[in-house]
This record gives structure tokens, sequence and C-alpha cells, in this order.
């Protein structure tokens, strides 16, 4: 536009005068956008995020807003916050509940599993070889993607009696199965994300290592 006024002005078409207001007023309108940003900027909305919808992160999500079962909710993030405090249970000492905390499906040690496949290795190998040879051509096709996934979990199911590997956290007895794990942190970024005034408390005091002494 700076340009064009430039350019107007230099053909004798406009003055100089108004070509420079033109330049100034066009300084002036981008400095006022960039304030605006600046300042209006915590107000905007957040960007649209995927949000999962999995019915594992509902159950957590029905859980919070339940005045019930919410200090159960607070209870799993003062024992598996953060990541540090989470491992596999490797061997069962029956020091944990033996369903996940979440779905209720029945867990197992990494004990237990390896138990389970060195059982039925040589048998499921040759199940899995055999499913994937059939279906060599579709090894790109989504449908083929699908079938795997559920050829997978059904395979799972009969090595592993439908348990899944379980992990605890720390002063808990409750254990999380893997889906309902990456579900509850997937649920607890969303809400800190969202400025929920509770989870943002509870983390400075994880932060700051003052949680409640005694807990639920
Ligand atoms: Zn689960």
């Amino acid at each position: 536009m700076a340009d064009m006024a430039d350019a107007l002005a230099k053909a004798g078409l406009i003055s100089q005068q108004k070509a420079d207001k033109v330049e100034r007023d066009k300084q002036k309108a981008a400095a006022e956008e960039k304030k605006n940003q600046r300042t209006s900027g915590q107000q905007l909305p957040m960007p649209e995020r995927k949000i999962p919808t999995s019915p594992e992160y509902a159950k957590i999500e029905e859980m919070w807003n339940n005045s019930k079962s919410k200090g159960f909710v607070k209870h799993l993030i003062w024992s598996f916050v953060p990541h540090s405090k989470v491992d596999k249970i490797w061997e069962d000492e029956g020091k944990y509940e033996k369903k996940c905390c979440i779905c209720h499906t029945g867990t197992m040690s990494i004990n237990e599993s390896v138990k389970c496949v060195g059982e039925d290795a040589g048998k499921s190998l040759l199940k899995r070889c055999e499913f994937e040879l059939q279906n060599q051509d579709r090894k790109d096709d989504a449908e083929y993607k699908k079938e795997y996934e559920t050829f997978m979990k059904e395979m799972g199911k009969e090595m592993f009696g439908g348990k899944l590997l379980a992990l605890h956290g720390e002063d808990s007895k409750k254990v999380f199965c893997f889906v309902c794990y990456d579900m509850f942190y997937a649920w607890l970024m969303e809400r800190v994300l969202k400025g929920d005034n509770e989870i943002q408390h509870m983390m400075t005091r994880l932060r700051t290592g003052t949680k409640p002494k005694k807990r639920q």
C-alpha cells in the first residue's frame, strides 16, 4: 500500500504528504493490531484439540465430576503422578489389587505374562505368521490394519486369559492396566490445559512437595 502511495506520489497523482500519511496510518494500524493480539492473547479460547473419546477416558471424566468418586481420582493423582512413581508389577507379591481401577479388567505381573508366553509361544507365533501370510497383499490396507488389531487382541485374550499388564504407583494398592493409564494421563493433561483450578492446585502441591500427608 505504501509502495503504491509512493508510486502515485512520484507520478504526481497524489501529494507526497498524502503518501506519507498513508504509510503512517498503515504502520499505526499494524502496531495496534499487534498490541491487541498481545493483550487479548490470554482471553483467546484454546485451539481446538482432539480429545480422546474412549470409554476409559469418559469414565475418568465421569468419576471426576461425581462428588462421591472425585476423592478417588485425587488419590490416583497423588499416587501415580509423575511417571517416576509408576512401575510395572514385576512379580505378584500380593501387594496390589488384581483388577484395573478404572475398567476392572483382570491384571497380571510381568512374570505371569512371561510364563503364559513361554507356554504358548510356538503355537501363537505360528498362528500370527499364518494370519500375516494370508493377508500379505493387504498390508497397507486400512481395513486390514483394523483386522490385525482385532486379531492381536483376540490372541492376547487367548494367551493371557483376558488379563492385561498392571502398573502400580506409590502408597496405593490400586493398579492401572496400560490402556487406562494412558487415558488417565491424557485426561489429566486435558484438565491442566483447561486450567482446572483443583488440578492446578494439586500440581503445585506435587511440584512443591506439599501434598497432604494423609491420603485417601
Ligand atoms: Zn483398565
